[in-house]
């Protein structure tokens, strides 16, 4: 057993600026990767004043897709040499500090092609810094980068492992989120929790950090309910996916996350969305005493009243047979998602995972 998270990670308001001094200065020049929100919730104002702050140069690229592809980290990677960066900073969701940490490897390999992203081999890279906007995917706290592959046409995380330097996590960023990324967001976070607590990987390390991520899931899952939302739960929103993220550096994700790659991909559903369909039935198969755990812990008293949580939130799982069909063929040849999971994976177990989702067809 062992943990092993070398991030700093500052959990605290105004910790951008507060802690200037210590990752503002991290190179001469950093390439900023974000989205289009970081300029309305602040975070992107924060960055910058404390880049100037250190008198470090930036140059920002805020065009990052959503769930980003293997295209974009080569495009980040010409920008990043042409302007000679030595560390970048990823602000926003999983897309941006995922492409953030994905560009850091492919600058610190010029000579590489876009292959050498899904190979394995040397994982240095630029030093990354990384401010969540979500509460959901724990970058900030992972190794992980997960990509889109046009070419196979599906997501896949690297094999490589970027652990990010400095990551600032403040959930005043979060108050203006829209209500449908707050849920997607929120419910990914549970989905690590929950694959990670239903993991073989799983140690009392990881458990202790999954017990308290759904205890503070369940004291907040009111919010993702109501319309409004206050900078205290933003805060206890991401402290639950920053802990998620701890752990599945640890445990990795399983079937949920499997699964949920083929529907982001062929329809657009969201990241986090598209895990909440599969995660009643990843629970309804597993053992009876770790059920019965997972359900306590994140308040509900049986399955039903968690799927039908679930459904309230996230609406039904509207795919055609044909991509449940797709995702659990691909699923079947995924070693490495299967190998995480505590008890043996047949199709059938697959399907009665997918037929458990609200909405499904398939019976
Ligand atoms: P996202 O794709 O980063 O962002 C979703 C949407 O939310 C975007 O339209 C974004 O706008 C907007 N947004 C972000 N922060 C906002 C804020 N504070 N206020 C208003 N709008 C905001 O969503 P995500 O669910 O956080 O990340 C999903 C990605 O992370 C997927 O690629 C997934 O595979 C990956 N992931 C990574 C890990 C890991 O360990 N590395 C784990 C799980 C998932 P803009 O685009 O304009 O910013
Ligand atoms: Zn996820």
């Amino acid at each position: 057993m062992y943990f092993y998270v070398p991030t700093k990670i500052y959990s605290e308001r105004d910790c951008v600026k507060k802690y200037a001094s210590q990752w503002a200065g991290l190179g001469k020049k950093a390439l900023i990767v974000t989205g289009k929100s970081s300029a309305h919730n602040g975070a992107l104002k924060d960055v910058t004043a404390a880049l100037k702050e250190q008198k470090t140069e930036y140059i920002v690229f805020d065009e990052t897709e959503v769930n980003p592809s293997v295209e974009q980290v080569m495009h980040l990677r010409g920008l990043g040499l042409l302007e000679k960066v030595d560390f970048v900073i990823g602000i926003g969701g999983g897309s941006p500090m995922d492409a953030a940490k994905a560009a850091a490897l492919m600058i610190a390999q010029p000579d590489k092609e876009a292959a050498y992203l899904y190979e394995k081999g040397d994982d240095t890279a630029l030093p990354v810094v990384e401010v969540p906007t979500t509460c959901g995917t724990g970058s900030e706290a992972t190794p992980y980068a997960i990509l889109t592959v046009h070419e196979r046409r599906i997501k896949a995380s690297l094999p490589h492992r970027v652990f990010p330097v400095f990551s600032l996590v403040d959930g005043k960023y979060l108050l203006g989120i829209g209500k449908d990324t707050l849920i997607d967001t929120a419910v990914d976070a549970l989905g690590h929790l929950v694959e990670s607590y239903v993991n073989v990987n799983a140690t009392p390390f990881t458990h202790m950090l999954c017990e308290y991520g759904m205890h503070i899931w369940n004291d907040n899952k009111k919010v993702l309910i109501g319309a409004n939302r206050t900078v205290e739960e933003c805060d206890a929103l991401l402290l639950a996916s920053t802990l998620a993220g701890m752990a599945i550096a640890h445990t990795g994700t399983a079937l949920p996350h499997g699964l949920s790659y083929y529907l982001t991909y062929e329809k657009g559903i969201p990241h986090g969305r598209a895990v909440g369909y599969f995660l009643p039935g990843y629970l309804a198969a597993a053992g009876p005493l770790v059920k019965k755990q997972v359900l306590h812990l994140i308040g509900f008293p049986d399955i039903q009243y968690f799927t039908a949580f679930l459904h309230k939130l996230i609406g039904p799982m509207q795919v055609e047979d044909a991509l449940i069909a797709k995702a659990v063929q691909g699923l079947m040849e995924n070693e490495s998602k299967l190998r995480n999971v505590p008890y043996r994976v047949t199709e059938d177990i697959l399907y009665q995972i997918c037929s458990s989702a609200p909405g499904c067809s398939i019976k």
